[in-house]
């Protein structure tokens, strides 16, 4: 996935980025029009209910014990180059079984985590626990290249010591494992980024590690300033792997990976269920996936091979 050799001109690169913005626009109508018509189907039923500020009080409350105790947890899910046939990153996903709500959904307390602030203490927890796992993650051809990718909320980035705790923890592991590490962030956070935390991702890819813009779709992002933002790699939201079947938005995956190829970024989609979304993707260009086609998110144990005692 490196940057294209062949000359291209500004006007065709100009060219392309037009017709993708136009694209992307016709997406979003049709996706709002697909919006407007499951809610539509869905009137008169039950309406979607909102959790109550007590229910995300009791979680916070919950939270804070599985913080003191240790009993959040990890799991990895493996993403493929489909060319190569290989694992060339895990993805770290927090999560949480707690004794009296059961297994809670990272979409659920990681968002009360980011609304109490307990969200730092989240990323403090996964970055160490990520230090650790590194080394059994990396094995054999693989083990060079490969990454482990941790989600970073807006919160824990504003932190004024977030670059000097990530800078100081990843120095004081054995190996120094930058180069093995990538900081995945939402595309909706980087439209609300400002120069400072720029500035500090740019910092960190200078150190080695890799930026990763997340749910590429689910956002809005104007691709005129796409290219002053520090990623090295786009994450395909699952809602184009859903509607692949749509000639339309198959047309605006192949026109994101030609620009991505040309930018010299890795482009992976997410959420690749069944063989008819990854020859869809494949079609279109993207042969980097994520999903449950490959493999579902588990413990370290799964992906740990036996070392010759
Ligand atoms: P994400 O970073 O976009 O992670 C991908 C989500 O898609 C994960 O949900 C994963 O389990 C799910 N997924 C993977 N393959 C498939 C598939 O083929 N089909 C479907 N339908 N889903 C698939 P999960 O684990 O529930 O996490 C949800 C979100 O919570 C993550 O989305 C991420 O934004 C956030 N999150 C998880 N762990 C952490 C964390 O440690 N820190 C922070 N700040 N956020 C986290
Ligand atoms: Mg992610
Ligand atoms: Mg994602």
């Amino acid at each position: 996935m490196t940057s294209s050799s062949s000359p291209t001109s500004a006007s065709q690169l100009g060219a392309l980025q037009d017709e993708v913005q136009a694209l992307r626009m016709q997406l979003a109508r049709v996706t709002a029009e697909r919006d407007r018509l499951l809610h539509d189907q869905r009137a008169g039923g039950a309406p979607i209910e909102k959790p109550s500020l007590g229910a995300d009080a009791h979680v916070a409350a919950r939270l804070e014990r599985a913080l003191a105790q240790g009993d959040l947890q990890l799991h990895y899910q493996p993403e493929l180059d489909l060319v190569a046939d290989r694992v060339f990153a895990y993805e770290a996903l927090c999560r949480w079984n707690d004794a009296e709500l059961g297994a809670v959904g990272p979409d659920t307390f990681i968002r009360v985590a980011e609304e109490t602030g307990q969200i730092v203490r989240v990323g403090r927890m996964v970055l160490a626990q990520v230090l650790r796992d590194l080394s059994d993650l990396r094995h054999g051809p693989e083990a060079a290249e490969l990454r482990v990718a941790i989600n970073f909320s807006m919160q824990e980035l504003s932190q004024p010591d977030f670059e000097s705790w990530f800078i100081e923890t990843v120095t004081n592991t054995p190996g120094q494992p930058f180069n093995h590490l990538e900081i995945e962030i939402t595309e909706s956070v980087f439209q609300r980024m400002d120069a400072e935390i720029r500035a500090l991702l740019m910092r960190l890819q200078a150190r080695g590690i890799r930026v990763a813009m997340d749910d590429f779709g689910t956002g809005y992002s104007s691709l005129a300033r796409l290219h002053m933002l520090p990623f090295d790699k786009i994450k395909l939201d699952k809602q184009f792997v859903r509607t692949l079947n749509d000639p339309l938005v198959h047309e605006i995956v192949r026109a994101l990976a030609q620009l991505a190829q040309k930018f010299g970024k890795v482009l992976v989609a997410e959420g690749v269920e069944t063989q008819l979304d990854r020859d869809r993707l494949r079609d279109a260009g993207c042969t980097c996936v994520q999903g449950y086609l490959v493999a579902r998110p588990a413990p370290l144990a799964q992906w740990v091979v036996a070392k010759p005692s």
